[in-house]
Formats: structure tokens, sequence, C-alpha cells
């Protein structure tokens, strides 16, 4: 059996030396957060702001769940994708949609920008590329759907691909200049280290076991407990295993891989030289990027889905780590020797609709939510704790509203395992045969 180099995080962050101390002493606070990623710090942020008393409870480190695994895309997209967006809504409301993503990606360029949060931040676009001809209908209706909603989406044919400089495994893209890529373990790690600042208390290595539903709301710990006035779940796709919001966020599995960095003359054969993201046209897109080490970073394309709803701590995924280095050597052969470092795996969060939900339950209607970002939380975070800030304190943000619709859960088991496996059996039926045919192209 073949062993794979595996970090059980992510390249990007290793737990910090000054691991804030656990939860052991029942404690009070205004506002109690369970989870201290992306979603639970934006929102303790905008709390201590408004001169709350803050607790964030995470059961690892910050940075351990998504914030500090991602792939690390800026992106303006939203929804399943633009062409959808479409279908599914009055093209107003499609519009609203899609600001809102936008200005997401805004916000989080000039929260870094404010508070010079170094996290390798290269806002050079990203790039929805065809690896066969046979996918330049699919982006040729992106960019018309892009410009009917405002966007400013640029088609790139064969020409316009080889003249940009990008990689030659990608035949043709829409470019969409919004966005970049980011560093997301240093985001994650600078937006705790101002938290910490701001006054903000986070307990680590802190298991909220059980949130009562009771006013005030109580988080029970193994060693401690925080009674506050409201509780904010942040807890993505975790959120089921509290028994609050369960089939909300449907979890799905992927894997990711970096490989060692690439020599000048590896640089200079691949080309690359707008360092764009760029993820594929398939049913289930592969992504790759460059990182501010000139290593490449390559995931998605192959998943797992779980029976239930519950994720496992586990992420360490050989069969899937198989296929993404082949899907990897086969896209870039022009890097045959180049050795791939590190694989991990995490876990993201989607919901049906692929946006995300804000609300608030529980009989006392103390017990906020922000979940479900469907792979788009680095922008979509910063905006959910913002308007999570201002439903906290009994406030309605202007852009709430875009959120707000008839968030319909999951089937209970075994009709979400069913329909999902089928689903993602029909795409990668569909995907396996552009896959043949970009194969016979090369030969
Ligand atoms: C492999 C991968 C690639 C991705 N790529 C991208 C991308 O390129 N661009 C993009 O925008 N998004 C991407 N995403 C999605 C993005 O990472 C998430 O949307 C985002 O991190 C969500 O942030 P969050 O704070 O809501 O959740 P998380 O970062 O998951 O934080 C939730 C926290 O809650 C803690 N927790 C859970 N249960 C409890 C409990 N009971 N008690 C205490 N603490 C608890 C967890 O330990 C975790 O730290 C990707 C995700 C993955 C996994």
């Amino acid at each position: 059996m073949s062993t794979f180099p595996f970090n059980p995080i992510s390249p990007w962050l290793n737990e910090p030396e000054g691991l804030q101390p656990s939860l052991n002493a029942d404690i009070t606070a205004d506002v109690v957060i369970i989870g201290g990623g992306y979603t639970g710090l934006y929102t303790a942020l905008g709390l201590r702001e408004a001169g709350l008393s803050v607790a964030v409870l995470e059961k690892d480190f910050s940075g351990a769940g998504g914030s500090g695994r991602n792939s690390g895309y800026v992106d303006g997209l939203i929804g399943k994708d633009f062409p959808s967006l479409l279908k599914l809504y009055k093209i107003e409301r499609a519009r609203e949609l899609c600001n809102f993503a936008r200005e997401a990606v805004q916000k989080v360029e000039a929260f870094i920008k404010t508070h010079n949060i170094r996290c390798e931040y290269e806002p050079n676009g990203n790039i929805m590329a065809a690896v066969h001809p046979k996918q330049i209908k699919k982006l040729k209706k992106v960019a018309e759907a892009g410009e009917a909603l405002g966007m400013d989406f640029t088609y790139l044919g064969p020409e316009a691909m080889r003249e940009r400089g990008a990689p030659s495994p990608f035949v043709a893209g829409v470019f969409d200049a919004v966005g970049g890529t980011i560093n997301p373990g240093l985001l994650v790690t600078g937006l705790r280290a101002l938290a910490i600042a701001k006054g903000v208390q986070l307990f680590e290595k802190t298991e909220v076991l059980d949130l009562a539903d009771s006013q005030p709301v109580v988080a029970r710990c193994k060693e401690g407990s925080v009674t506050a006035e409201a509780a904010v779940l942040a807890t993505n796709v975790y959120a089921n295993k509290l028994g609050w919001k369960k089939r909300l966020v449907i979890p799905i599995c992927t894997a990711m891989c970096e490989t060692a960095p690439l020599t000048a003359e590896q640089l200079e054969a691949i080309g690359w030289k707008g360092r764009e993201g760029i993820y594929t046209a398939h049913e289930q897109l592969e992504n790759y990027r460059l990182t501010a080490r000139n290593t490449i970073i390559t995931g998605g394309k192959y998943v797992k889905i779980p029976y239930g709803y519950q994720v496992s701590d586990t992420t360490y995924l050989p069969n899937l780590f198989t296929k993404i280095e082949k899907v990897f050597r086969e896209r870039f052969h022009e890097l045959p020797d180049i050795e791939v470092k590190t694989f991990w795996g995490g876990w993201i969060g989607m919901t049906l609709d692929f946006m995300p939900a804000l609300g608030v339950t529980g009989k006392h209607r103390n017990i906020h939510y922000g979940l479900g970002f469907s792979g788009h939380g680095i922008p979509q975070t910063l905006m959910m704790g913002e308007l999570l800030a201002e439903q906290v304190q009994g406030r309605v943000h202007p852009l709430a509203k875009v959120l707000k619709r008839k968030v319909i859960t999951a089937p209970p088991e075994p009709l979400k395992w069913l329909a999902s496996h089928t689903l993602s059996g029909v795409f990668s039926s569909l995907d396996y045969f552009t896959d043949q045919q970009a194969r016979q192209l090369k030969q």
C-alpha cells in the first residue's frame, strides 16, 4: 500500500504555539460564538466593535476547520453558476445575489488592507477554463450570463488563452477580474490575532457539547460553560453534531495536494504569467493555483459523500489522493518530475441552493446562525459576520434581505445519500468522457 505525505490540517498553517486557554470555568458573556473560523471571528470582531463582550469557543484551534484548509480562491461567485442563477431567479434577484458576492470580495480586500493582514493576496482574478474545446459552449454560456448580470467577464478563446500565457492544458476560458488567490492560513491567523487584540475571549481546545434552548442561552463544554444573552452558530459543516440546523448543511469531503516549489525553468515551461486562479468547466471542477512560494495547489473533482450529516475527524483519503495526483500529472505533463509534497482533505458545507443561510432559531430566538458557504466562504463569511453582528443586536443589515429566502433542507437518509450519489455519478460520467476526449487531443 502506498502512503502519502499527509497533513491532518493543511500546509497553510500549524497549530499555533500560543494556543488560547481552554475553558475551565463557568463564565458569562453578552454573546457566545461556537466556532473559531472566519465566520466566528468576523462576527466576534463586529460585536466587539459595538462594545459587547464575546466568548468564542473553538473545539480545536482557529483555522482547524475549512478556514485553514481551503484552496484560497477569493471569487465573486454565488449559487451553482451564473447561467443557473438566471434560470432560477428573475433578473433583478439574480443581480442582487451577484452584487452581494462581488461586494463580499471588495469587503475582504478592504479588510485585509485596513488591518494590514499579510496573507499573500494576489488580486489576479480567476479563470474558468476548458480542457477540451467541447467545453467552450459552456464557457460562452457563462460569459453571456455574466454579461446579462452586469459582470465584467472576458471570454478567452484559444488564441487569447495562449496570448495570456495560460498553462497549455487549458484551451479556452472565461476571465473574471474580480478577486484572486490568498493564503487562507495567514488570513485566519491574522484574524485570530486581531480578534484577540480587540478583546475577544477565544477559548481553544474547547468543544461545545451542548447548546441549551434557554434564555439566557448556555453553551456547555467539558470543563466549563458560557451563559450569554445570545449564541452564534459559526460551525459551518460541523453544525449537525450539536443538534441545531440538522440537514441544512450537506457535508462533502474533498482532497487537495501541493507540489514542491517550481524552479524558474519549470515556471517558464508552464507559462501562467497572469498567475490567475484556475478552475475547470467540468461538472465536478478541478482547481489549480500558484502560491506565493511558487508551488501548485490542486484539488476538487473527486469527493467523498458520507451517509448522514456528520463529518468524520479524519481526512486521510488515499483513494482521492491517488486520483487527484493522477489528474494533476495528466494536465501538467510539462512537469513530469515535480514532487507532490503534501496531501490533505477538508469538509465543504453545501446548501441545496449553493448559497449561505442566515437565520435565528430556538424557542427564544436567541441562537443565530450563518452556515453553508458552499465553497465561497473566504469572501462570504466576512459579509456573514457583518450581518450576524447586526442581527444579534436586533438590527437588520441592509444586505440581509439578499440572503432571505425559504431555505430548503436536504432530505433525510437514505434519500440524501441516494440522490447525492446518483448526481455525483452522472457528473463523474460526463466529466470522464470530457477527459477521455482531452486525452485524445494530446495524442
Ligand atoms: C478543501 C476546501 C477547499 C475550499 N476552497 C475554497 C476556496 O477556494 N474559496 C472559498 O471561498 N472557500 C473555499 N472553501 C470553503 C471555505 O473554506 C469555508 O466556506 C469557510 O472556511 C467557512 O468558514 P467558517 O468559519 O464558517 O467554518 P470553519 O472554518 O469550518 O470553522 C468552523 C469551526 O467550528 C469549530 N467547531 C465545530 N463544532 C464545534 C463545537 N461543537 N464546539 C466548538 N467548536 C466547534 C471547528 O473546529 C471549526 O474551526 C473550501 C473548503 C474546503 C474544505
